[in-house]
C-alpha cells in the first residue's frame, strides 16, 4: 500500500492535511480550518473521505467541519479532554490510544501548551506526526492556556521520534520563527542556513510545512532549551529547562 500526503493552504496562514491511500483513494483529513479548499483538493484527487482528526478547539483548526461534512460522510475525531468545546463528534480520544486508518497505526500525543486538551497524532509507518499548534516549524503554539512547563512537557517526548518524521503543523509562521530564532542563537549554522531557505521559499510563496524532525532539533530554539550557546546568550547556563524554555517563549510572545 503507498499513501501521499498532500498539504492544504486554508484562510490566511492555517494548513489542513490530507494523507491517502494512493490504491483506493481513501483518505484521512487532519484540521477542518476551511471547507472550500479541503472540499475542492478531495474532489480534484478524486479521494473519499473517511476521517476527520482534530488536533485542537480553535476555531481556526474547526470552523470548515460542517462544510465539509455536508459534502462527505467521514468519521470524526478528537479528543475526550475537550468534549465540551470541540464540535460534536464521533470519536473521543486521549494520550496512548490508536487510530486506525487503512491499516496504519496513529499513536495519540497528548500536547497540551496552547490549549488544554490539544493532541497530536503520530503515524510511525508512514513517519509522520500531526502536531497542530503545538510542535510548529522553528516554533511552537502560543500558550493562551497552559504554561510554559505544560508545553516543554509536550514537546519533549517528540525528541524521540525518529529524525525523518514529518512535522506537520497547523500554520505557516516559519519566517517570523526564524527571525526570533536568530536573535537567541545566532551562531548556529543549521539555524543560518535554514533561514536562508525559508526566506527564499516565502518569497516565492512556497510551504515550509512539513518539515523534518532531524532539521528541528538542530535549530527549532523550542527544542533546545539545554543548548549551551542559546543558554550562555539568555544569561542561564545554570538554569533548569523548562525555566529557559519559559524564557524563550515569553521572548517570542514579545518579538
Ligand atoms: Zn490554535
Ligand atoms: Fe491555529
Amino acid at each position: 500500500m503507498s499513501f501521499e500526503l498532500i498539504t492544504i493552504p486554508c484562510l490566511s496562514d492555517n494548513y489542513a492535511f490530507l494523507l491517502y491511500n494512493v490504491e483506493n483513494r481513501s483518505a484521512f483529513l487532519v484540521d477542518a480550518p476551511e471547507a472550500g479548499p479541503i472540499n475542492e483538493a478531495l474532489n480534484k484527487n478524486d479521494l473519499i473521505l473517511e476521517q476527520i482528526f482534530l488536533t485542537h478547539h480553535h476555531a481556526d483548526h474547526v470552523e470548515g467541519l460542517s462544510g465539509i461534512l455536508k459534502k462527505h460522510d467521514a468519521l470524526t475525531v478528537g479528543a475526550q479532554a475537550d468534549i465540551n468545546r470541540l464540535p460534536k463528534l464521533d470519536k473521543y480520544v486521549q494520550a496512548g490510544d490508536e487510530i486506525s486508518f487503512q491499516k496504519q497505526i496513529g499513536k495519540v500525543f497528548d500536547v497540551s501548551g496552547h490549549t488544554i486538551g490539544h493532541i497530536a497524532l503520530y503515524i510511525s509507518s508512514q513517519n509522520v506526526l500531526f502536531s497542530g499548534d503545538s510542535l510548529m516549524a522553528l516554533g511552537c503554539g502560543r500558550l493562551f492556556e497552559g504554561s510554559a512547563e505544560q508545553m516543554w512537557q509536550s514537546l519533549y517526548p517528540l525528541l524521540s521520534l525518529p529524525d525523518n518524521t514529518k512535522i506537520c503543523s497547523g500554520h505557516e509562521y516559519t519566517e517570523n520563527n526564524a527571525s526570533f530564532a536568530l536573535t537567541i542563537d545566532p551562531e548556529n549554522p543549521e539555524l543560518v542556513r535554514r533561514s536562508e531557505q525559508v526566506r527564499f521559499a516565502r518569497s516565492k510563496n512556497l510551504f515550509t510545512v512539513p518539515s523534518q524532525l532531524g532539521l528541528e532539533k538542530k535549530t527549532n530554539p523550542f527544542l533546545r532549551p539545554f543548548d549551551k550557546n542559546i543558554r550562555k546568550n539568555l544569561n542561564m547556563l545554570g538554569s533548569a529547562d523548562t525555566e529557559v524554555f519559559s524564557k524563550i517563549r515569553s521572548l517570542k510572545d514579545n518579538f
